[in-house]
């Protein structure tokens, strides 16, 4: 794979952590810019409007429908919940479907996709996806790497330099009905600019991922509020491990209590659409380790027509917005 990223202003120091980024608007003026060895360089850059952001909305104007996928908090199987939406969308064959894995420095995805040890090809027209099957392709930063066990110490200039290119050169083909955006726990860099980046292009909206238990919910309502100040629509919640089913009984009972209510209490007080809950099940990590489509291995599993109902109570959301759009 040759350079990520290009056209980078020549700096005395690496860039900090919330770095702006030297090539945006606000280079030399951020917080994170106070004391920055390289202030002075990044003020004097020439500004305006990142020409960029015409490439980007060029390149994703074939996608129909661009879903981000966020959590507040680590650990409440956002990444595997965004694998098998990948692979329930793409259960449908009329459908193409794209999945970009934007957690960079934890990227599992073409491990859940069962694509791990692919390499991206580069062309003419642009980074070619890597295809889990003939309508889901993938993007992640791991088939960049030349050994899938090696750390990302990167800071946010650079991630926010590949985020960028991700979504400006990868190929999508001439029809994509759904692109799945994976990010990390939290509002970081990673989030600031893939909001940024698309904001022309447009997003549908944000699928938020939790867990039943108030911990994880405090951190839902932040990545809540972050929406709500991106301007990014919430398509809606669901709720992760809630209960756990016995592969061997099918019998439910409760690991992680909802001590305020869960996922649902919470979408009523802040009037969020409550997508629905999937139970836990041992067999949906064993899935994800082996890149298998879970529901295609468990059809009787409760957590198989859970994840599908979520689904489909997501894609009634995608629909209805769409109508509402259409008709004001
Ligand atoms: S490199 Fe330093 S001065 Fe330049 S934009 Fe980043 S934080 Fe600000």
């Amino acid at each position: 794979m040759t350079t990520l990223i290009s056209q980078k202003p020549e700096l005395k120091a690496p860039e900090p952590e919330h770095c702006p980024g030297p090539e945006s608007e606000d280079a030399g003026k951020g917080d994170a810019c106070a004391g920055c060895p390289n202030q002075q360089i990044c003020e004097s850059l020439p500004k305006g409007p990142d020409p960029d952001m015409a490439v980007i909305t060029e390149n994703l104007s074939n996608i129909k429908h661009k879903i981000l996928v966020l959590s507040g908090k680590g650990g409440v199987g956002k990444s595997t919940f965004t694998s098998m939406l990948s692979w329930a969308l793409a259960a449908d064959e009329e459908l193409e479907v794209g999945a970009m894995d934007l957690d960079i420095c934890g990227p599992s995805l073409p491990r859940m996709l069962g694509a791990e040890g692919e390499t991206v090809h580069q062309s003419n027209s642009g980074w070619s996806p890597v295809y889990a099957l003939d309508n889901l392709g993938l993007m992640s930063i791991l088939f960049m790497l030349p050994d899938p066990d090696a750390a990302i110490i990167w800071r946010g200039a650079k991630k926010n330099g590949l985020i960028k290119q991700f979504l400006k050169d990868v190929n999508w083909g001439e029809r994509l009905d759904y692109l799945v955006v994976d990010t990390p726990p939290g509002t970081s860099d990673e989030h600031l600019s893939v909001t940024t980046y698309m904001k022309d292009a447009g997003i549908d909206g944000a699928l938020v991922v939790t867990t039943p238990q108030e911990v994880a919910l405090l951190d839902v309502r932040k990545e809540i509020d972050f929406c709500r100040k991106a301007g990014i629509k919430i398509l809606g919640v669901v709720e992760n491990m809630s209960g756990f089913v016995c592969p061997s009984c099918q019998g439910e009972s409760q690991i992680f209590k909802p001590t305020t209510g869960g996922g649902e209490a919470l979408c009523e007080e802040l009037g969020l659409k409550f997508l629905g809950s999937v139970p836990l099940d041992p067999r949906i990590g064993r899935a994800c380790d082996n890149g298998e489509c879970f529901f295609d291995q468990y059809a009787d599993s409760p957590a198989s027509n859970a994840i599908l109902d979520v689904v489909d109570a997501l894609r009634d959301e995608i629909e209805m917005l769409l109508e509402n759009l259409n008709i004001n």
